[in-house]
């Protein structure tokens, strides 16, 4: 496992909320949130995710994460989790917007249902939740932070995944315009895009074999498929005392993958052939 180059202390005290934290990515930034001292807590849909989340977390750190059902498609559900951090914490120093879905689509090929659900969870989800943690987030003692997980398809093409592409251009935007109207209240708003990461979503959705990883193995000039740990520690870093002078902007950690070409259109191709 990755040695992390941040101080253990660096997030003492800090309040983390994690949206899709039980699985994948979210749950790597959670673990290593607590390692450095923040207190954490994740939401989502599937309360034995959540619940086996807690539970591993508490056997391998010996800390506890906290844990509440939430579907960011329905906003009551938000705010009661927002309400439940408020009445435990009394504010929220970090979000990390996380939580998506996606699958192999071509747009043709595409109802109108699978379109809506994919916004509704990335884009939409993303506004209720930093909606609804905005007074919190005003109480933190220093500054505040978001970050919203996006991909490299984001302000280019996204071919066969065109709902995640247009949901993640719309988060970038966002995060862009909430970062402005924001700054008076010291609330820094930022997004990562990792590189590939196989979390047993991406195997099920997206990347089905082995053959389709290596496809996206040879469009990565540095570092590889790469792991919640690392992507982790680029999330750490824009929360830190030393981004504070980074606000709107994106971290591209995908080994410059996007600067190569567009895996997911070659990937993709075979749908043109059906
Ligand atoms: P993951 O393990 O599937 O995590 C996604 C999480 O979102 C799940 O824990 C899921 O939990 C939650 N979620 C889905 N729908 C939800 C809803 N309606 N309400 C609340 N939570 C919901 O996937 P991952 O690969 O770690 O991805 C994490 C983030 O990184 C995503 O934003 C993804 O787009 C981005 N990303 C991933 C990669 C990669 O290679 N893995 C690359 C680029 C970007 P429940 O099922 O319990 O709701």
């Amino acid at each position: 496992m990755l040695d992390s180059i941040f101080k253990d202390n660096l997030f003492e005290g800090k309040r983390v909320f994690i949206t899709g934290g039980a699985t994948g990515m979210g749950l790597g930034f959670a673990q290593s949130f607590l390692k450095h001292g923040a207190k954490v807590i994740i939401a989502s849909r599937k309360k034995d995710k959540l619940s086996e989340a807690a539970t591993l977390t508490e056997e391998k750190l010996g800390k506890k994460l906290l844990w509440k059902q939430m579907d960011v498609r329905q906003n009551e559900t938000v705010e009661k989790v927002a309400e439940f951090i408020d009445s435990e914490w009394g504010g929220l120093d970090i979000l990390i917007n996380n939580a998506a879905g996606n699958f192999f689509a071509p747009l043709a090929a595409m109802s109108e249902n699978a379109w809506r659900a994919v916004i509704d969870i990335v884009l939409d989800g993303t506004f209720r939740v930093s909606k609804a943690c905005y007074p919190l987030l005003k109480k933190a003692k220093d500054d505040a932070s978001i970050v919203n997980i996006i991909a490299n398809y984001a302000w280019n093409a996204a071919p066969f995944v065109g709902h995640s592409g247009a949901a993640k251009a719309g988060v970038l935007n966002l995060t862009r315009t909430l970062a402005l109207e924001w700054a008076n209240d010291k609330i820094r708003v930022n997004a990562l895009c990792p590189g590939v990461v196989l979390t047993e979503n991406v195997k099920q959705n997206l990347l089905l074999d082995e053959k389709a990883a290596k496809t996206f193995e040879e469009y990565i000039p540095v570092g590889g498929i790469t792991d919640p740990e690392k992507m982790a520690q680029q999330v750490l870093y824009l929360c830190s005392p030393a981004a504070d002078v980074i606000t709107g902007d994106m971290l591209i950690a995908d080994g410059g993958q996007w600067l190569v070409g567009n895996a997911f259109y070659q990937m993709g191709k075979q749908f043109l052939d059906e």
